[in-house]
Parts: C-alpha cells; structure tokens; sequence
C-alpha cells in the first residue's frame, strides 16, 4: 500500500467557529496517526483561520480547496484561484467533485483545465470520478469512469507530477448511506490503476494514490481499505464528525 491518504469534505458545512473547535478535537483524537497523509478540505471562508491553526500546532495534517477556478487572476466573479488556495497554504485541491458537476455542470473540459491550473499553482489535484447508478446498472460503470479520466487527463503530463489523486466516488454512493461493496471497489480501482499504467505508464500508476469516496464510515472503511489498490478515502459526510473521522484515519489495515 502507498502511504494511506484521507481527505475530509466538509462540502459546505462549518463555520469558522466550528472549524477551530473540529480542529481541536481532531488534534487530540489523531494526534499519532503515524505513517498517514490527513487533508482538510473546509468552506473556503475557514481556509485561511484553519491553516494558522494548523501551523501553530504545529500539526501535519494540510489543507485542500473543495474547488478552483481555472483561470489565475480577473473577472470572474464568485470564483477562487489556484494561487489564492496556494497563498492560504492548500498543498490539494479536489476537482471533478459529482457535485460540481452535477448541480453545477461542470464538464471534463473544464475539469481538465482546473487539473493543469492546480498544477500551475503546485496543488496536488484530487480528481473524483464516478459513476450513476443508472451506468452502473446499464452495465456502463467503467465506461463512464475512463471517459472522465480520459477526458481530465488525457492531455496531462502526469509523469512532471510529484502526487496525483483520483478518487473514485460512484455517485449512487455519496451521501446515500450505500457505499459500493468491497469487491466493487476492488474491481473499479484496478481498473483505474491499469488505465493510468497504459496511458501514463507504469510508474506513474504506481505512485498514483487512489481513494475511495461514497459513505464511507467508521462501519465498513476497514474492509475497504483492504482492498488493492484502495490507498484511503475522500469522506463526506462522517468527516465532519472529528472522532468519526479519526476512527476511519485509524482503520487502515
Ligand atoms: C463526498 O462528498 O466526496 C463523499 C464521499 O460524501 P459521503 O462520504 O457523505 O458519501
């Protein structure tokens, strides 16, 4: 396994009040979570409080932005940058988020663009792919994943890239209390994992991290965090509980 990633998506969930007081529980609960990326992905309004917390705690775990723009600078009104996540101290971003384009129709084009903006502004990108049920029932789970991938990245240098993430989050899943089964997970992610060896190489697929996202809870991470090529979770809703989400950060086998 690759060093296990977890990454908490508060969506739009937590003021700055809360966040500080999340953050003081998650470093007394998860104070020795050891060889483990931990990354907190608050609105962007509690980006900047989070971060000087985080540094005068002296903590490891980093920040991501839910979203980014992908133009840098200029008239677009409601947007957030790549260098503006960079200046509050982001190190991820995730994009592609079913969310967003869902309700907010992004495309594969300008997730593309967003994943060569993060780059820009030395974001590790978490792309999230994933499948409706209705694909997943018309036998098409796959099919959807690659055309997401392929559509984001395939113009991508992935190999100048020092981390990438995909995470992959079947949209029946988030939110649902349904999470994908071990064995579903299993099969998606190994899929992924070759794709990325036959488009990117092997290397790159191998220092790759992939995480699964879709009602993950302290109840069932463990199994699927057994899986292959499963290297941590993109948690929704049970992240914005700090003991639920340190017990997921500790479930990795
Ligand atoms: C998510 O929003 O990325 C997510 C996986 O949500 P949940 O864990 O609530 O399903």
């Amino acid at each position: 396994m690759k060093r296990p990633l977890f990454v908490a998506n508060w969506k739009m969930n937590h003021t700055i009040g809360e966040t500080i007081a999340y953050l003081t529980v998650l470093l007394h609960e998860a104070k020795a979570v050891g060889n483990t990326d931990v990354v907190l992905a608050p609105p962007f309004t509690a980006l900047s409080s989070l971060g000087i917390a985080l540094s005068e705690n002296n903590s490891e775990f980093q920040l991501a932005g839910q979203n980014l723009c992908w133009e840098d600078s200029g008239a677009f009104t409601g947007e957030i940058s790549g260098a503006f996540l960079a200046e509050v101290g982001c190190r991820y971003v995730i994009i592609g988020h079913s969310e967003r384009r869902k309700i907010f129709g992004e495309t594969d084009a300008m997730i593309g663009k967003k994943i060569e903006a993060s780059i820009r502004h030395h974001l590790t990108p978490i792309l999230c792919v994933g499948e409706t049920l209705p694909e997943r029932e018309a036998g098409k789970a796959w099919d959807t994943v690659e055309n997401q991938l392929r559509g984001a990245l395939r113009e991508i240098p992935l190999a100048k890239l020092k981390g990438f993430v995909v995470a992959y989050e079947p949209v029946w899943a988030i939110g649902t209390g349904k999470n994908a089964t071990p064995a579903e997970a299993k099969d998606m992610h190994g899929l992924i994992h070759q794709w990325i060896a036959s488009v990117h190489g092997g290397e790159v697929a191998d220092i790759t991290r992939l995480l699964y996202g879709g009602s993950v809870t302290p109840g069932n991470s463990r199994e699927l965090l057994r899986q292959p090529h499963i290297d941590g979770a993109l948690v929704g809703g049970a992240s914005l509980d700090a003991r639920k989400f340190t017990e997921i950060i500790r479930s990795v086998p």
